[in-house]
């Protein structure tokens, strides 16, 4: 008021309201925000799903949480530095919310390496799975760290309202859980709580009953994939590769069957007899002059669960071959949980002799600090780095620095999925060591892949 009474403030006072809304939006947004990644945050999250949860009862609906959680995101961080850590986190969020999500669904950050995913609307299994790929594609290209590539892939943990539970806390907890199943399983992989979803669809074909019976009824199989030395062309061994052959589906692969083991537990067993049969094979190929190396895959779930070394050493005593003529392939994920436990088992099977290679190198995210740790023998260079690199310079890139790394540690490389001259020659010209793919071979039941050799040449170097 000025002295005659009048009102003079008014206009400052509305300023003061709308600066005070604009400082609580601000709050509010702060709140409701990551500061890093600038995504919706936890709270956000937890009230948003309150809200579609109130709205799914009413309208019958669904709503689905999915716990995303980045895999070996600490060795990033370990080996790069948390700066770094922060600007993959963010470029990861940046790309996915630009990039794979559909405005239906909303993708928050949890904290840490952790992402919160939640769809609404009509969510059925379909729709999850098709968002979960929908991000694994928005992955599969390396992020561009201070011009290093890190590749990262995430874990997947899936609760839906009203199987799972009724709550934004319920859910949480339980998707949490299922990304833990996932991560067990290996990475990169997804995981349904209630597992009701999963079951379904594998009962429906009946995968596991029917992998019970072909263990005793001896359907499965080994296959055998030659190794070629890149630069002589002998044949320094071979990969062992599981068939089915199922009485009525015929041969089954094993991609459409060992995740379903692997859940079960009853790949603690297949595995057993996978490498008991390929030790007794190669023992047997041995006595009819074939030296070569056979190479078994060991699936994560036996590295933690079942007497691993305990097996081999068995299996090697039983077949009576040198421990030198086996050799492990072992996914990235394996040796990325860097357990106390890992690395005593890693020097137990070392002890023994076998030999330990890394399966899909360049699909996870491996130091070299780890590849010496464990005195790695060999790198397989994964397919999809293979595949393009006589048309895609950088794939040329990758595995041109993947070769040289590994040179200079003194460790074989592998390159998988060779499928025309054109790249087998590259290869050479970059130095790669050992090549496999169906330009030589695709994988052959034992009396097969004996033919093969004596037509290939009577040549066996042990690579
Ligand atoms: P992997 O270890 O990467 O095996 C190589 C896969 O690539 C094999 O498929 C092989 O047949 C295929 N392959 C070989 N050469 C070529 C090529 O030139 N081009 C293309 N496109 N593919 C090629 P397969 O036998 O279907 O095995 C798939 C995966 O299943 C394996 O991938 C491995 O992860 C798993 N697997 C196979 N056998 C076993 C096993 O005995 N135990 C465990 N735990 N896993 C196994
Ligand atoms: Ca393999
Ligand atoms: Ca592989």
């Amino acid at each position: 008021y000025d002295n005659e009474g009048r009102i003079t403030s008014i206009l400052t006072v509305a300023r003061d309201i709308t600066e005070r809304r604009l400082c609580e939006q601000r709050i509010m947004h702060m709140i409701h925000h990551d500061q890093l990644t600038g995504l919706p945050n936890r709270v956000f999250a937890g009230i948003s799903m309150e809200e579609l949860i109130d709205r799914a009862r009413r309208d019958e609906g669904k709503v689905a949480l999915v716990f995303c959680d980045l895999d070996n995101f600490r060795a990033v961080n370990d080996t790069l530095g948390h700066a770094c850590g922060d600007i993959l986190l963010n470029a990861i969020a940046m790309r996915l919310k630009k990039t794979c999500l559909r405005s239906s669904a909303t993708f928050c950050r949890h904290g840490g390496d952790e992402f919160l995913l939640i769809l609404d609307g009509p969510v059925v299994r379909d729709d999850i799975l098709r968002t979960i790929t929908d991000i694994r594609k928005g992955l599969e290209m390396p992020f561009d760290i201070n011009n290093q590539p890190v590749n990262i892939s995430m874990s997947f943990g899936i609760a839906v309202f009203p199987e799972d539970g009724d709550n934004f806390e319920t859910l949480l907890t339980k998707a949490d859980t299922a990304k833990c199943r996932a991560k067990e399983f290996g990475r990169d992989t997804h995981c349904f709580y209630a597992d009701k979803m999963n079951r379904r669809m594998n009962t429906s074909l009946h995968i596991l009953t029917d992998l019970k019976q072909a263990m005793v009824a001896n359907e499965l199989q080994l296959y055998y994939q030659p190794l070629i030395d890149a630069k002589t062309g002998a044949i320094t061994g071979t990969e062992a590769l599981l068939r089915w052959e199922h009485p009525r589906k015929g041969i089954i692969p094993p991609l459409q069957f060992i995740p379903t083991a692997e859940s079960s537990g009853l790949i603690i067993p297949i595995g057993k007899w996978i490498i008991e049969q390929a030790c007794r094979q190669a023992a047997e190929w041995h006595k009819q002059g074939m030296t070569l190396r056979v190479a078994v895959n060991i699936s994560p779930m036996q590295f933690k669960r079942g007497d691993l070394v305990e097996t081999i050493r068995l299996a090697l005593e039983a077949s009576r071959l040198e421990a030198r003529y086996l050799e492990l392939e072992l996914t990235e994920s394996v040796i990325m949980h860097d357990t106390e436990e890992t690395l005593k088992m890693v020097r137990q099977l070392k002890r023994l002799g076998v030999r330990l290679a890394i399966d899909d190198f360049g699909t996870g995210y491996s130091s070299l600090a780890y590849l010496k740790r464990f005195a790695v023998d060999k790198l397989k260079i994964d397919r999809c780095f293979v595949r393009d690199i006589t048309h895609n310079a950088d794939d040329a890139a990758i595995v041109r620095a993947i070769i040289q790394m590994a040179k200079s540690l003194g460790i074989v490389t592998v390159a998988e999925g060779v499928e025309d001259r054109e790249t087998l020659v590259l290869l050479k010209d970059l130095g790669c060591d050992i090549v496999q793919g169906f330009l030589f071979s695709m994988a052959l039941n034992a009396a097969d892949f004996a033919i093969f050799c004596e037509k290939h040449s009577a040549t066996f170097m042990v690579g």
